[in-house]
């Protein structure tokens, strides 16, 4: 991350269960059932549902991988973040985590940190973004609670005969889930110091998400999980001084913090940004309205950027690990 705030993306939207959803609970449950939707801590009863920001982060960060790998086949442009160096399967070469690359990095040189650019600029797409080990990326999701005036219904489910419905689990013994039928949730997406080419990514994740295309949860394979996301505020922060077009880092930044951080190139664009509202030292774009239209040049270099990223050569060069 660049040590100085340049701009900013702030999203905010409800999430509505389509299909039943089940977001389980590590916690013993209260209300009897074998598993319970998550709750927030309280004492003597059941909490507020919610949906963990961090679950969010990894159904957005999935999806994005997804387009990632739809964008490129060979090679794969984004990492396997579970995946260690060296212990790949055949299907998983040069796939290998980011985060644990620049672990054994680490380790092999006895070094207890690494420059925030230098991971960054050898990072995947998806860890650029989303983040690894170390690294806490751009993109950050708040947990999504109740919204204001909606509440929420459950249902308890018979795990046993969801899964005989699909043919699955057939002879196993009963158990119940609890799935939240009804209610809505608000949460807020804070992208920091954006390439234009992630907010190009982010907004092909929320088309789809508006679309009911990305499920959230477990039994998705059972039918459960479908989602609606609908955007009720959409905002570019541009600090210090205004700016005339939409414009990522890589426009606002030094050509030194460019060449440091590897920020993919903008293609030009003549789309003007709405007049804007200062705030404090932000100024502040609404594109509520129009970020289909607005965000087109940020998918062009979405899909530049991942046509050329030099991942994953250039971390393996960095690393000096295996799959040279
Ligand atoms: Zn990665």
């Amino acid at each position: 991350m660049l040590k100085r705030l340049v701009n900013n993306a702030v999203i905010k939207l409800t999430i509505t269960p389509v299909d039943p959803l089940l977001i389980k609970s590590s916690q013993a449950t209260v209300s009897g059932v074998n598993m319970s939707f998550v709750r927030t801590r309280h004492r003597g009863g059941l909490g507020e549902p919610f949906i963990p920001g961090s679950s969010l982060k990894g159904v957005l960060r999935s999806y994005g991988e997804k387009i990632c790998r739809t964008l490129r086949t060979q090679p794969v442009p984004v990492c396997l973040p579970y995946v260690e160096v060296g212990r790949e399967k055949d299907v998983e070469k040069g796939q290998a985590s980011c985060g644990l690359r620049f672990e054994k990095y680490k380790k092999d040189r006895k070094l207890n940190t690494l420059p925030t650019n230098e991971i960054y600029r050898h990072s995947c797409p998806a860890c650029r973004l989303f983040g690894s080990h170390d690294y806490i990326g751009r993109l950050a999701t708040s947990d999504a609670y109740l919204s204001t005036g909606s509440s929420a219904v459950f249902e308890v489910r018979d795990g046993v005969a969801i899964d005989r419905l699909t043919g699955g689990a057939a002879g196993s013994a009963k158990y119940d889930l609890e799935v939240l039928v009804r209610g809505t949730f608000s949460t807020t997406l804070e992208i920091q110091n954006f390439e234009r080419w992630q907010l190009g990514m982010v907004a092909l994740i929320l088309r789809d998400m508006e679309q009911e295309l990305i499920r959230i949860g477990s039994g998705g394979s059972r039918g459960l999980g479908r989602i609606k996301a609908a955007i009720t505020e959409f905002q570019l922060g541009y600090y210090g001084r205004p700016v005339r077009s939409f414009s990522g880092v890589t426009a606002l930044a030094t050509q030194d913090e460019c060449q440091l951080y590897g920020f993919h190139p903008e293609r030009p664009t003549d789309i003007p940004l709405p007049s804007p509202d200062q705030q404090g030292l932000r100024h502040v774009y609404d594109i509520k309205e129009t970020w289909k239209d607005l965000l087109t040049p940020a998918v062009d270099d979405l899909v530049g950027y991942i046509e050329t990223v030099r991942w994953p050569a250039s971390i393996v060069s960095y690393t000096g690990g295996r799959n040279a």
